[in-house]
């Protein structure tokens, strides 16, 4: 397996979906001789679901967080470059706390978990609703994200709405929403931020990356240089999932390198 490039979207026992202790997470990382690993914890403010104690999911205690990914840095300095990210749940009233949040940090993934307020992730979000309809207004919410949200250097996962569609991705084709996607690219690379090739989705049948080969080949096409590859794991075995099939995606869409982040700078690296 080619592992050159690292991991950048992990998430632990930071996230409320993960029960995988950050040092299994590096350990595994390690052992599949991955060079780099960024840690991407969960935090999505207002999302509509609280956990046991009653207190609201998906809320990174960053002092708390940052803090543990010192202390990996520090246990397995020479073995690893470990990076500290988060994967921002991004929506536009929260514009003010996303722009102002403010950590040291290496790299944010910006994401959209929620559709107006509701998590297509459930079955019922989709009952008696047209499919076509709630995609394009999936992906009407990232451009209206992306017209008040800018803290944060690549767009997490860009069509990941399709993992959780009735039908999956049998009868997804993005060029029905091309309008909708080039708007969503033009912005992100006029403003200098990129993309991710996300592998999370294959695992539960997808037959594609999120976004989808068509997507990241029209982000290439139209000037976008900035992309950061990620397994999305949740469990230590999904780490770096199939990312010996990226090469080759990211060779035909055009990129001849991928992106890893320090500081919140990019820096290219060959593929
Ligand atoms: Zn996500
Ligand atoms: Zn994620």
């Amino acid at each position: 397996m080619n592992t050159h490039f690292g991991d950048w979207h992990v998430h632990t026992t930071f996230s409320s979906d993960s029960e995988c202790p950050m040092d299994a997470m590096i350990q595994q990382a390690i052992h599949l001789g991955l060079t780099s690993i960024c840690i991407t914890d969960h935090n999505d403010y207002d999302y509509p679901e609280y956990e046991e104690d009653g207190t609201m999911m998906f809320q990174l205690n960053m002092n708390a967080y940052i803090a543990a990914v010192a202390a990996v840095k520090e246990k397995y300095a020479g073995q690893i470059d470990i990076y500290t990210g988060v994967e921002q749940g991004l929506q536009p009233h929260l514009n003010e706390r996303i722009n102002s949040f403010n950590y040291p940090l290496d790299f944010i993934i910006g994401s959209s978990h929620l559709v107006n307020g509701a998590d297509p992730y459930y079955p019922e979000f989709w009952e008696g609703r047209d499919s076509n309809e709630i995609i394009t207004q999936y992906f009407d919410s990232i451009l209206e994200n992306l017209s008040v949200c800018t803290n944060f250097d690549v767009y997490g996962h860009l069509d990941y709405i399709i993992r959780y569609a009735p039908n999956q991705d049998t009868n997804y084709d993005w060029t029905h929403y091309q309008e909708h996607i080039d708007n969503i690219l033009k912005t992100l690379i006029q403003s200098g931020k990129g993309i991710e090739i996300n592998t999370g989705g294959l695992k539960y049948g997808l037959k594609e990356t999120n976004p989808c080969y068509g997507i990241l080949h029209r982000y290439h096409e139209l000037g976008g240089e900035i992309i950061t590859i990620g397994s999305d794991a949740h469990k230590s075995e999904h780490l770096a999932y199939v990312f010996h099939l990226i090469p080759d995606i990211l060779k035909n869409a055009g990129f001849n390198y991928y992106t890893i982040f320090k500081n919140r700078k990019h820096k290219f690296i060959k593929l």
